[in-house]
């Protein structure tokens, strides 16, 4: 039998179409799967804490945007949340709202179609109704930097703090470069140091 081009031509379109619709199908519902389990292209629905956040901050220390998320389940697989672009304003907002914020060791659960990237599970976010919080466990408060100016100060560049307003080294930062803290705590939970000429005046 010989084919002619045109009948090549309509059984690969049959072929794609059937492809689609059984694809249409199958992605109809989520499994309910462990991570260590997973294979590429299943569909799937993820519980699991959050490992680590890649996370952008304002100078504030406000999440500014998400690069992703990293969660492990009891297995100790572990796989990254990639939000879209699209989804990036209401996963801030959805991550901010909490109080404190959602962060590491908090249970979530996502649902999508995994993808595997350099050995590592993938899963892209964008519908923000497919990430939620089950349960949180990480009642930690969040660390703000003041917005207003308050005696514990350092420049934006440096890593030392200083706590006496006319310090000779204090009083060089310019306005503009300074950041406030609301407590020695916060600063030195944010890796800052007391200065040595503050220090030694108290
Ligand atoms: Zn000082």
């Amino acid at each position: 039998m010989k084919l002619s081009e045109n009948k090549i031509i309509y059984m690969c379109l049959g072929v794609v179409l059937i492809g689609i619709i059984s694809l249409s199908f199958y992605s109809f519902e989520p499994e309910n799967r462990k991570i260590k389990d997973l294979k590429e292209g299943d569909f799937v629905r993820i519980t699991g804490h959050i490992q680590s956040m890649k996370l952008e901050r304002d100078e504030y220390r406000h999440i500014k945007s998400i690069k992703y998320i990293k969660i492990m389940d009891d297995t100790g697989g572990d796989l990254r949340i990639y939000p879209s672009k699209k989804v990036m304003d209401s996963l801030v907002e959805y991550i901010k709202n909490y109080s404190p914020s959602i962060k590491e060791g908090d249970v979530v659960q996502v649902i999508g179609i995994i993808q595997v990237y350099n050995g590592i599970y993938i899963i892209h976010l964008d519908d923000i109704s497919n990430f939620k919080l089950i349960e949180k466990k990480n009642f930690e408060r969040d660390i703000y930097l003041s917005p207003t100016p308050t005696g514990i100060y350092a420049s934006k560049n440096g890593k030392t703090y200083h706590t006496i307003k006319d310090c000779i080294y204090g009083k060089k930062i310019a306005e503009d470069n300074r950041i406030y803290f609301y407590s020695e705590e916060d600063a030195e939970e944010l890796n800052y140091k007391k200065c040595k000429y503050c220090a030694s005046k108290k």
